[in-house]
């Protein structure tokens, strides 16, 4: 599966697509040639487990 990825440097902003086995890895811009690190979590919204709502019901 690829991921989508937005190139960090600000004068280039390039969409790349990779494969998502470079999580945790660098990739290089195709369009500026800056490498950066890819995060290991893709980009999503994580609910999170321990709320404090989840606390106050116990
Ligand atoms: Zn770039």
């Amino acid at each position: 599966m690829a991921i989508a990825l937005i190139c960090p440097k600000l004068t280039c902003r390039s969409v790349l697509r990779v494969p998502d086995n470079v999580r945790g890895k660098r990739v290089r811009c195709s369009e500026c040639g800056l490498a950066f690190y890819v995060p290991e979590t893709p980009k999503r919204a994580v609910a999170p487990r321990k709320t404090q709502e989840e606390k106050k019901s116990e």
